[in-house]
């Protein structure tokens, strides 16, 4: 599945890729030409090595432009073919390196800096755009190759008396900066995930986060006939409260309200904000009869609960369990009319399909 941060624009996300690559394939064409010809003369390998990654850009691009279906495809070839060439590139500079004359130690210090500086571009590149399970495996493969490569370069200059600190240095330095970055991108992907999923008031799930949460829901309920339910509730005449002690109080009352909420339920539900003052809350492996019993416990929790000013808040509330075929509109659709019911009731209290509970306590 296509789990990348930005993987829920769905097609635009899509189009938006293509348009990056090609930008910047070309670009990459233009900068390996460049490094063509600035080392006519040296080292044939590296020419060789930054050829064959012109051919690979080259026939990635008209792959995009013909088949654009095969993106996932090319960009998994393309970020370890790229990884894999940098790689030989890093071992052709220390080659020519330990060949005294063919590479001073600053020039290699600039070969290894510029590299890694692609390193981490890549890095952020294939976090954008490919899914967690490829970043894993990339990262791991790029780790290990590092470590290797270091140790072997290492051992053979510490057993040619050659290794000074200078030297490890100019190891350590791509290592760390690469870490970190890869640290960096990892931290920055899980507050994007989490801004795009939070609600900022409550800080109870969001709308979007609620509807991918069903959907999985839903494909655990056809694979595994896993149960669950969902509870919709809506605080009652909360107009009154707006009206009576301002929208900054109303506020309060709506974050209050989100933290009983999640004091209430297990770890493993899901707790949302639908909009406005209804929320939701999703109870995975979960049946009728108990999800009935925790709306319950909210209802009764909310009414005896006192928010400063604000006391005698109340919510309605509509249980609903999926029903097999169903899809997300009908369980919803379900759940909102059980609402609907308790405020045709009279409020504070909860329906259960259409069943009214009695009150506990
Ligand atoms: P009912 O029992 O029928 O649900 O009555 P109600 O007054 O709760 O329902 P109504 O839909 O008429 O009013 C909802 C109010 O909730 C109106 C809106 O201004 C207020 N509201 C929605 N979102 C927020 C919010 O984020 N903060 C505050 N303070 N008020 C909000
Ligand atoms: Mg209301
Ligand atoms: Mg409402």
């Amino acid at each position: 599945m296509f789990t990348s941060v930005f993987s829920d624009l769905g097609d635009k996300f899509h189009h938006y890729k293509l348009q990056t690559y090609f930008f910047a394939f070309p670009v990459g064409i233009v900068v390996c030409i460049l490094y063509v010809i600035g080392s006519l003369g040296n080292s044939g390998l590296g020419t060789y090595v930054a050829l064959g990654l012109i051919a690979q850009l080259g026939v990635f691009t008209l792959l995009l432009y013909f088949w654009p279906h095969l993106m996932r495809f090319i960009e998994y070839v393309f970020y370890i073919s790229f990884a894999t060439s940098f790689f030989a590139l890093t071992q052709i500079s220390i080659n020519a390196f330990y060949l005294h004359g063919g590479l001073d130690p600053s020039e290699l210090a600039d070969v290894l800096n510029s590299l890694s500086m692609w390193m981490i571009v890549f890095m952020l590149g294939a976090y954008l755009t490919t899914d967690k399970g490829f970043v894993r495996v990339l990262i791991l493969y790029i780790f290990t190759v590092m470590i290797v490569m270091a140790a072997g370069n290492l051992w053979v200059l510490f057993s040619s008396g050659d290794l000074e600190f200078p030297f490890i240095f100019r190891w350590v330095n791509p290592f760390a900066s690469i870490s970190i970055a890869t640290l960096l991108i990892q931290r920055m992907g899980v507050l994007q995930q989490s801004y795009a999923s939070t609600d900022s008031l409550t800080g109870l799930l969001n709308r979007r986060a609620l509807y991918q949460v069903l959907n999985i829901e839903m494909e655990r309920f056809v694979r595994y006939r896993k149960p669950f339910s969902v509870i919709n509730f809506d605080v009652d005449h909360f107009k009154n409260i707006n009206d009576a002690h301002g929208h900054l109080v109303g506020d309060e009352v709506l974050r209050n309200l989100a933290q009983l909420v999640r004091n209430t339920i297990r770890q493993v539900d899901y707790a949302g904000r639908w909009g406005g003052e209804e929320f939701l809350i999703i109870l995975p492996d979960t049946d009728l009869h108990a999800a009935g019993f925790l709306a319950e416990r909210l209802c009764v929790a909310l009414r005896q609960s006192c928010y400063g000013k604000v006391s005698n808040v109340t919510a309605s509330f509509g249980v609903t369990a999926y029903q097999e075929g169903q899809n997300l509109e009908e369980m919803l659709y379900s759940a909102d009319s059980a609402m609907y019911q308790a405020k045709q009731n009279g409020r504070d209290q909860v329906v259960v399909n259409g069943i009214s509970l009695h009150e506990v306590g």
